[in-house]
């Protein structure tokens, strides 16, 4: 049997993608906001049900200089349970990361924990809608509010998920998207800022720029996180794809969970009656009673050329540039820790074939 990665990239057919290759190659337009991205740019937002949206060259990029568009200092709160990039952000800013505990059932930041941690160093708060599953973003907003905070969500894991019908990258002041190969949809590296007005991506847009706003006017330190044409000319042709991604997507999941159902000591994600979801990952809460541990079972998994993930283990408060803060103490994140050490993120991608997934089932409950 082949390998089963966590995920694969997922893209058009070649030959749809070669009149854009030929139109840059001939039209020397290879970056610099040629007339792709312009494209990209307009069509995206449309499709996401956003108003204003700014292209980048990857998720990082756009997250660090969210940060930058917003002038956030001191101490901003996040969470714990997500990739590097997020908590990296701040310290590629000079803030103080201050991390607070999740939900166990969301694996979101916990709303209560937020306003435990506020001090008067806070000035903003970075949530991540883990696994696109969205945050509490009434209370966060309520906080924020109260607190006088900004709010910039990663919405890394969040590309095409609406609560109520609206996509909930409009909540909070920013929020951020990758577009990495191993995300729902992809640019071969990309990402970008949903904007709430005109003016704020302005800024984005020079700062995304080395801050030029004119051939000699240079009004911010910005850095260089423009995308590329290739990439928001693949962009363009993965939205005319990505509705039927999406629902080979859920095929999958619903798939495992038809399977799982029965195995009680096996949690899947819970996702909330009034969220269209984008089944960007397949996580798996390995329970204490389950035979084996989950690490026993990612072990066994990668004998048979299975390779799930430990979606996100260690937590990024164990990483060496973090652990010595005091927010990052063990009993500071006892959910965290205990998501950490139990989950599993299952293969899930549109090409994953029903055969594949009754394999990996027999695994888990062999
Ligand atoms: C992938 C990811 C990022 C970084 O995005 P890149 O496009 O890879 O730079 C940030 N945050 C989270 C939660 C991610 O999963």
């Amino acid at each position: 049997m082949n390998d089963i990665h966590v995920t694969e990239p997922f893209l058009p057919p070649l030959e749809d993608f070669l009149p854009s290759l030929q139109k840059i190659w001939h039209s020397r337009r290879l970056t610099n906001g040629g007339p792709f991205h312009e494209q990209f740019e307009k069509e995206l937002a449309e499709y996401l049900g956003v108003t204003h949206l700014s292209l980048f060259a990857n998720g990082t990029l756009a997250l660090i200089t969210a940060l930058q568009a917003l002038r956030v200092t001191g101490e901003v709160i996040t969470t714990p349970y997500s990739f590097a990039a997020t908590a990296h952000s701040l310290l590629w800013n000079g803030l103080q990361p201050v991390f607070v505990d999740i939900d166990p059932l969301s694996r979101n930041i916990n709303p209560d924990k937020i306003e435990e941690a506020i001090t008067p160093k806070t000035t903003a708060i970075l949530p991540v809608h883990c696994y696109g599953i969205p945050c509490d973003f009434q209370r966060i907003g309520e906080i924020a509010d109260t607190y006088g905070l900004k709010v910039i969500y990663d919405a890394a894991h969040a590309f095409g998920v609406t609560q109520n019908g609206q996509s909930i990258l409009v909540n909070g002041d920013l929020s951020v998207l990758s577009f990495h190969a191993t995300k729902v949809f992809n640019t071969f590296e990309g990402g970008a800022i949903i904007c709430p007005d005109a003016k704020i991506k302005q800024r984005i847009d020079y700062l995304k720029n080395f801050g030029f706003a004119g051939e000699t006017t240079v009004v911010a330190p910005g850095i260089n996180g423009k995308m590329n044409e290739f990439s928001a000319a693949l962009g363009l042709l993965q939205l005319k794809h990505i509705d039927e991604a999406l629902r080979l997507r859920a095929e999958v999941f619903r798939h495992y969970a038809e399977r799982l159902k029965e195995a009680d000591s096996i949690e899947m994600a819970a996702i909330p009656a009034d969220t269209a979801w984008n089944y960007s990952y397949c996580p798996i809460y390995v329970k204490p009673e389950h035979p084996v541990s989950r690490d026993e079972l990612y072990a066994r998994m990668k004998e048979k050329n299975i390779h799930p993930r430990r979606y996100f283990y260690p937590l990024i408060s164990d990483f060496p540039m973090y652990r010595a803060h005091a927010s990052a103490a063990v009993g500071n994140l006892r959910h965290a820790r205990a998501v950490s050490d139990r989950i599993l993120c299952l293969p899930i991608y549109p090409s994953l074939k029903p055969e594949e997934v009754d394999t990996i089932c027999d695994l888990i409950q062999e």
